[in-house]
């Protein structure tokens, strides 16, 4: 069958046939983590959504050049409002370590989690502080138009005089009037011209650790500017999609709108696509209510609002379970019936192996294999997709039982669809074999700490020893306690 996807467009808010300005190639940008923290659920939702587009459109044929930044600084505390203290910046400080170390720690850790989820990787992974003589000369070009201004080593973007030419606000539906009204109260830079003028270029205090030269001040870059300068420099100064979650769009995205439009005089983004959030019970996510989840504590249940823990297919099948505009709600039971879920398509998936063929097929597997894609290609309806995956899921359960016939020939076609769908478009995979694999490592430590234990009650301390330091140049640490020796993983 011929594809044809569409794609919903936030910035005109209606489903659109996806036709990219260069086939067969493809740009698409993503908003990615603000690494001064752990990983958490909230992520895990734009990272899945945008890995099924990106493996949905390899799979069409076009040559994808995916990016996705690493934000490494620029981003403060009250985000809105663009003022406070840098997020890494301030962490470092608290830690009492470099803010490259906290920002490689945790750039590792959310790696790690993204791999754990099967997300593939971007084609380049961008940082903010690698790029900040590009961001200086979108500034330039800025400010060279007439729409931003310098102010005590800081420099502005100029809203109101956008707004003059263009239109502020027209991705999130905002209006400037509007926004002047609410935000009136709440100025408390005397520096802007108005409270919603946005930063481009910071002039860093004396206490500021990241800070770099410019013309303007020792300083650092506003954090809706590495994303313009960082797309553009990538993906051309017109390219075909922008992703992010929708709490990004505004003021995130509505701001980088505005920077491409006022260094280049036309908009870059061609498609704007946002996921929904995701709920904890039906509330928002947040550290202050105590319902903030970690990947690793989702992975191994140690949370005070996790029953066990989910592995990493499941939270991955979980979120493909909804459609990514709809919101999310997460709860252990939702979370339950998602493994159990998997676990049966998989099934289904391992069963195929054994499936005996007949002359005949008694159903018409081509009818679900159509409306898998077709769920797809309408603005990537992965529930859809699923349900009509497990119609199929039901057949070759009763073709198992031999209550059902299939020919040779249709049997492989099921299985190459099941291979391509399951494992190259969706992204899921069996956990089996790694936790397998896990299980095996721990009965091998434990018989070795109960040989090391041996040793020692017999006071051959040199074998203990041996022990003990062979398994540390494996990268696995012994701990003695009172409750006995503990291990983990370097
Ligand atoms: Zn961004």
């Amino acid at each position: 069958m011929e594809h044809k996807l569409s794609i919903y467009n936030s910035l005109t808010r209606k489903k659109e046939l996806f036709e990219p300005l260069n086939p067969p190639f493809v740009g698409l940008y993503v908003c990615g983590p603000t690494v001064y923290s752990n990983s958490h659920l909230g992520h895990a939702r734009p990272a899945i959504t945008f890995d099924i587009l990106f493996r949905y459109l390899k799979y069409l044929g076009y040559k994808v050049r995916y990016v996705r930044n690493i934000t490494d600084v620029g981003h403060l505390e009250d985000e809105v409002a663009g003022e406070g203290e840098d997020r890494i910046g301030k962490k470092a400080r608290l830690e009492q370590i470099e803010p490259m170390e906290v920002v490689q720690h945790y750039m590792n850790s959310f790696r790690e989690n993204m791999a754990h989820l099967n997300v593939l990787p971007p084609s380049i992974e961008p940082m903010a502080s690698g790029h900040i003589i590009d961001q200086q000369l979108m500034i330039e070009k800025i400010i060279k138009n007439g729409f931003a201004y310098e102010k005590n080593g800081s420099v502005y973007f100029d809203v109101v005089k956008y707004n003059k030419k263009y239109q502020y606000g027209k991705l999130s539906g905002r209006v400037l009037d509007e926004l002047m009204e609410n935000t009136r109260e709440l100025e408390s830079s005397n520096e802007k011209n108005n409270s919603y003028d946005f930063a481009l270029w910071k002039k860093a205090s004396q206490s500021h650790i990241m800070r770099w030269p410019s013309k303007w001040s020792d300083g650092f870059p506003g954090w809706h500017l590495e994303c313009s300068a960082m797309s553009v420099k990538y993906l051309g100064e017109k390219f075909d999609i922008h992703g992010g979650g929708m709490d990004l769009m505004f003021p995130h995205h509505e701001c980088e709108i505005a920077q491409n439009v006022a260094a280049c005089g036309f908009e870059a983004v061609r498609y704007w696509v946002h996921n929904n959030m995701i709920t904890i019970n039906g509330q928002k996510m947040a550290r202050s209510l105590g319902n903030f989840i970690t990947l690793n504590e989702l992975f191994t249940g140690a949370h005070k609002l996790l029953t066990q823990a989910f592995s990493p297919m499941t939270i991955r099948f979980f979120i493909l379970q909804a459609h990514y505009r709809g919101t999310l709600d997460f709860s252990n039971e939702a979370l339950q019936a998602a493994e159990k879920g998997l676990k049966r398509l998989l099934k289904a998936y391992k069963q195929l192996d054994g499936i005996k063929t007949s002359d005949s097929s008694s159903y018409n597997i081509n009818i679900n294999i159509d409306k898998c894609f077709e769920a797809l290609n309408d603005d990537l309806n992965t529930p859809i997709a699923l349900a009509q995956l497990f119609d199929l899921v039901k057949f070759i359960g009763l073709l198992n039982e031999q209550r059902e016939t299939i020919t040779d020939k249709d049997l492989q076609e099921l299985k190459q669809f099941m291979k391509v769908f399951i494992e190259d478009i969706l992204g899921l995979k069996s956990e089996e074999v790694a936790a397998h694999q896990d299980n095996n490592v721990d009965q091998l430590v434990q018989m070795i700490i109960d040989m090391r234990l041996e040793a020692r009650k017999n006071k051959d301390f040199a074998t203990s020893d041996l022990l003990r330091n062979k398994l540390a140049d494996l990268g696995i640490l012994l701990n003695d306690t009172k409750e006995g020796t503990t291990w983990e993983k370097k």
